[in-house]
């Protein structure tokens, strides 16, 4: 009997799009989050289960041993810190970048030619402060949990850092993209303990989901 194993996922894109993965591991998920409110899901594969978790809780989980594998974005991973976790896959998926947007009238390039304060809000403080210190621009960060895009147009902020896929979002809102910071995608992340206890049946869950995103990127 292999060791039973925990994956952390969050519900949304990364459970939708990791789904193709596990199934060329040979595991089907035997619910679908979106029509039960069950939060640990079994799987085809007896050892194997599934732990539903906020995005952003997928690295605590696995770094403390409440899952022994995760899926989590690079986003989520720099602002947490990932040291304590061993990532051996990028899987490719849930692409987007993070970038820096204003509003239209908003002359960005000129705020940091002239070394103007810029107030920048966003949930990616760490991110945000790092981009920011590396080019010598001087910041006031704001902290938001969600709807960056309403601060610019509330006054709140001059500019947002943060997630950008297709940019409807921004020019809905009448923002524009003025600087990329990172592409970003989903990695898989290990718990180090786990890794070495269970090594055979994670060494085979990496290689399957190794294989799998090599085919469909
Ligand atoms: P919640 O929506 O519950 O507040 P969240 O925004 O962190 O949490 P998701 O929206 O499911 O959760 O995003 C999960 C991950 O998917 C993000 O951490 C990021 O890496 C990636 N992601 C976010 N937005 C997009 C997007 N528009 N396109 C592609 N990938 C994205
Ligand atoms: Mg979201």
């Amino acid at each position: 009997m292999n060791s039973p194993i925990t994956l952390a996922l969050s519900k949304g894109r990364i459970f939708d799009e990791t789904l193709p993965l596990l199934a060329a591991a040979g595991i089907e998920v035997a619910e679908d989050p979106e029509k039960s409110r069950k939060l640990i899901l079994a799987t085809s594969r007896p050892e194997v289960r599934v732990v539903l978790v906020r995005a952003s809780d997928v690295p605590t989980y696995v770094e403390q041993g409440g899952a022994d594998l995760g899926v989590a974005g690079l986003d989520i991973l720099l602002e947490h810190g990932s040291a304590g976790l061993y990532q051996p896959l990028d899987l490719g998926i849930a692409r987007c970048r993070m970038s820096v947007a204003t509003r239209a009238d908003f002359d960005y390039v000129a705020a940091v030619q002239q070394g103007s304060r810029i107030r920048v809000a966003t949930k990616y403080t760490q991110i945000a402060r790092q981009h920011f210190a590396d080019k010598g621009v001087h910041v006031d960060l704001i902290k938001l949990y969600g709807s960056m895009e309403l601060a610019p147009l509330t006054g709140l902020a001059d500019a947002i850092v943060d997630l950008v896929s297709t940019g409807s979002t921004l020019r809905a809102n009448h923002l524009v993209e003025v600087e990329r910071i990172l592409d970003v995608s989903s990695r898989l992340v290990v718990n180090q303990a786990a890794l070495k206890l269970k090594r055979e049946t994670i060494r085979g869950l990496i290689d399957a989901f190794a294989q799998a995103c090599t085919k469909t990127t």
